[in-house]
């Protein structure tokens, strides 16, 4: 610390003490933090493959020590409080379901208890003198944006748990990864380039989505030097393919791309480009959590750094594995902002734990299966919008491209009701587009149980709905019900 020493004559500003902060170098315990989260390729042979009976004593150990964190923010002191809840009645992993859970609702009214920031922060900006910290918000899909503050240690961890990614995926040292992500106020983009750069020796061109760089100019880059891989959504990545076909070049043999890092499925992104593309799951506040393997055969959660429980949509019960319902997040390694039990509200279920081909026994997570405050409850049914344009994507009539809406119609002289509507681009050259309507209803009926409508409409006329080729997360579904209904 040192005291600046203008004297203040008439007009300046007071003296004022300034301190001067830890430098990024020394400002965490970096022998302990590659101890305990083990770099990319130390995790291959490392935390990688952890018996069940390793997990379950690490995880006890971080949770203890999360819980003990958080019990020192107002918003879990609460939280815990209205529930009756105290860290102590934790002994083991175990007990974790006698932790409340919470959503973004309460996230919310924290929000509106002291905006800007919540009372669910544990640092502060003022904290910036005494350790590096970074700030980012939610892209706010739904609502208005969360922000959170992160600490160094939670950039680092979560920084090499997004290296353990993309090393797991088929990155190497020395690739150049194009970053097709937003490098905005939202956590993604700046996660990803500070594991590529900083925890895997890969280099990272920040090209940012297409309203940054034109998709014309990623694709140009990727050609002109050489990328071996590219981070982007699988909607964005099949555009870039699209992309560059128009432009003449072969999204196969054209370029040197050996692996893509995508988020959704996977199946028409290694179609269009002819080489592998792995999903992860990973969202804003506690970076990536899961990934998917060489096996691709669901996402290995990161068990040092998460818990993972997926929760009945209505009682919150955890659901044994196999049962579809919301994610409900527990991270260890949080000290910024924490996580303990989060209903993220995010699709998804359990895998039986087995030893994985890989040789890991991490406990997998199913691919993601869309939102469940989307969820569309049609005549007793829930049904998910994602989930309808799952089924029919694949079908070889329609692009892959879908939008779907609900609304409430009255027949003439009928009650009223809610109607949902799946909006398809047919593929090039269909002839029969009621007919191909009408199967594609006959399957969502046969599949959901429900009467859902199908409109067959012409190729890339949904793109404005959806904002394909402008956002990076494709607008999927649009309630059309008025408030009321709701
Ligand atoms: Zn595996």
């Amino acid at each position: 610390m040192f005291r600046s020493v203008h004297s203040p004559s008439k007009g300046q500003v007071a003296v004022r003490e300034i301190v001067k902060p830890p430098y990024y170098y020394n400002s965490i315990d970096w022998d302990r933090l590659v101890k305990e989260y083990e770099p990319p390729f130390e995790f291959m042979s490392g935390t990688r493959l952890w018996s069940r009976d390793r997990i379950a004593a690490a995880q006890t150990e971080r949770l203890k020590g999360a819980l003990e964190r958080a019990s020192e923010v107002p918003f879990y002191q609460r939280l815990w409080a209205d529930h009756g809840f105290q860290p102590g009645d934790v002994k083991s992993v175990d007990d974790l379901s006698k932790v409340p859970q919470y959503t973004i609702d309460d996230i919310r009214v924290s929000i509106d208890r002291e905006p800007p920031f919540g009372d669910y922060q544990s640092h502060h900006f003022a904290d910036g003198a005494h350790t590096p910290l970074r700030f980012y918000t939610s892209g706010g899909t739904t609502g208005m944006p969360r922000p959170t503050i992160y600490t160094q240690w939670d950039r680092e961890v979560g920084a090499i748990l997004s290296a353990r990614t993309f090393l797991m995926q088929g990155v190497r040292p020395g690739d150049a990864v194009i970053n097709a992500w937003a490098y905005s106020t939202h956590n993604a983009a700046w996660i990803m380039d500070h594991g590529l750069w900083h925890w895997l020796g890969a280099i990272p061109i920040t090209t940012g989505t297409g309203n940054v760089t034109p998709t014309e100019k990623q694709v140009e880059m990727a050609q002109l030097y050489g990328a071996a891989s590219i981070t982007a959504t699988s909607d964005y990545l099949l555009h870039i393919a699209d992309t560059a076909r128009r432009m003449g070049i072969d999204p196969k043999n054209d370029l040197n791309l050996k692996t893509l890092l995508s988020f959704g499925d996977t199946a028409a992104v290694e179609e269009a480009f002819g080489v592998p593309a792995y999903d992860s799951y990973a969202f804003h506040e506690v970076q990536y959590v899961a990934a998917e393997c060489e096996a691709k055969d669901g996402l290995h959660i990161f068990e040092d750094a998460f818990v993972i429980e997926v929760v009945d949509f209505e009682t919150g019960e955890v659901l044994p594995p196999g049962h579809r319902g919301n994610i409900v997040v527990t991270c260890l390694y949080k000290t910024g902002t924490h996580q303990i039990r989060y209903n993220i509200q995010d699709i998804s279920a359990t895998h039986e734990l087995t030893e994985c081909a890989c040789g890991s026994v991490h406990r997998k997570l199913d691919y993601f299966q869309g939102r469940s405050d989307t969820m569309v409850k049609l005549r007793g049914v829930n049904v998910w919008p994602e989930a309808c344009g799952k089924i029919i994507q694949d079908n070889p009539g329609v692009s892959g491209e879908y939008f779907v809406y609900v609304e409430r119609v009255t027949p003439p002289g009928k009650m009223a009701r809610e109607e949902m509507t799946v909006m398809v681009e047919a593929a090039d050259g269909v002839g029969d587009r009621d007919r191909l309507g009408a199967d594609l209803e006959k399957l969502l009926k046969q599949k959901i149980g429900v009467q859902i409508g199908v409109e067959v409409v012409d190729r890339d006329s949904l793109r404005e709905l959806t904002g394909h080729g402008h956002r990076a997360k494709l607008k999927r579904f649009e309630d059309r019900r008025g408030v009321l209904a709701r």
